[in-house]
């Protein structure tokens, strides 16, 4: 069987020392906001290439306290409005909701996966602050137009850099090309903790510490409380890991993304959909998406012929039921295709050149 994803070895690449930098962690102890924490922070922003990053729980939380600090800054208030693409992981739209903010759901181009930016203009209105931009699938969703309109509009640029580490928009990485970004290191993202971790990075250094303060109980002294925060802190155990996996990103982009020339190069397939070479160039291949509308039977065939494969995702947030009554009305006929239509292949730096050879070998022959 070639699972779609298999965390064990994907540690196990880096074993000996994520085990010492754990058990470093386990014998200083010190678990919360301590030496690993600083360390992370410090890397991680110097490699994203943002001044500020304050590590939280998870990539919601990241997400959301970068909203709710707006809110407590006085630069969005209660009730505006955030652009968001339509396609995306609901996590992006949760931590609008979450802040008493309404999500507007733009179409993504199909071509792309991403936020079409030629309709970004229709949807605001005098209430938009801010554009929640989302890199799916690994790819950058920044365009030099999404940046004019930012200008334009006076709207705040927030990116969900949770699919995209590593991924570059001319020299620049995501997360350091808005006002700021949410990060995600769940395991199965391409920078994946042991468990779950965010970060915040941006260049604004009254948001990073509101960021810190509201993820630390709205408190940079003891016991002293500025903000009705909550409790979002990153475990020292997870940034010591986080640390270590950093080093070999680079290498295992690079790897994902060999695999990915040989699917788009060797799969040809015409009932399948693949995505562009010149739009994936600069991909870092979070996920690996085929459209074909026999997605169903596709997966089936995968699966009887042992391929493990996911979607990406099967129903779109405004078709989830915590959003019934919300976006009623809304025709969005491009998400709902890439929703019935997706399938995402197994693409992971643990993948062998057979396993590879045999999901090309299968596709051809659906
Ligand atoms: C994974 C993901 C998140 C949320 O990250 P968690 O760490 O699981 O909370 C947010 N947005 C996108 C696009 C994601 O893929």
């Amino acid at each position: 069987m070639i699972k779609y994803l298999e965390l064990q070895k994907i540690t196990a690449l880096h074993s000996e020392e994520i085990h010492n930098a754990v058990d470093n962690v386990i014998n200083r102890g010190w678990y919360l906001q301590g030496l690993e924490n600083n360390i992370f922070e410090s890397d991680y922003a110097s490699y994203i290439g943002s001044q500020y990053c304050v590590g939280c729980a998870n990539g919601l939380d990241a997400l959301t306290l970068i909203l709710r600090s707006y809110i407590e800054l006085g630069i969005i208030n209660l009730g505006d409005e955030v652009i968001v693409p339509a396609n995306t992981y609901i996590a992006s739209i949760l931590a609008i909701t979450e802040n008493g903010l309404k999500p507007v759901l733009v179409e993504p181009r199909i071509d792309t996966f991403q936020i079409d930016d030629q309709l970004i203009e229709k949807a605001i209105s005098p209430n938009t602050k801010a554009i929640m931009l989302v890199h799916l699938y690994g790819r950058c969703a920044y365009t030099e137009y999404i940046g004019y309109i930012c200008k334009k509009y006076h709207l705040k640029l927030i990116e969900d850099n949770a699919q995209a580490h590593g991924c570059l928009y001319n020299s620049k990485h995501t997360g350091s090309l808005g006002d700021a970004a949410g990060h995600s290191f769940y395991p199965g993202k391409n920078l994946g903790a042991l468990g779950d971790a965010g970060a915040v990075t941006t260049d604004d250094k009254q948001l990073a510490e509101t960021v810190r303060e509201i993820a630390n109980y709205g408190s940079s002294e003891k016991y002293v409380f500025k903000y009705r925060g909550r409790n979002s802190r990153l475990d020292e155990i997870q940034a010591a890991v986080l640390d270590v996996k950093l080093r070999y990103l680079e290498e295992e982009n690079a790897m994902r993304r060999k695999i990915a020339l040989r699917y788009i190069s060797e799969i040809k397939n015409p009932s399948l959909i693949l995505p562009d070479k010149n739009y994936y160039s600069k991909s870092v291949f979070h996920i690996f998406p085929l459209v074909c509308d026999k997605r169903d039977d596709l997966q089936q065939y995968l699966l009887a012929n042992g391929v493990e494969t996911m979607i990406h995702y099967p129903i779109p947030p405004h078709m989830q039921n915590c959003y019934s009554g919300e976006f009623d009305n809304l025709q969005l006929p491009i998400t709902e295709k890439i929703h019935r239509q997706e399938l995402s292949i197994p693409l992971n730096p643990v993948l062998s050149e057979k396993e590879v050879d045999r999901v090309i070998t299968l596709l051809n022959r659906f």
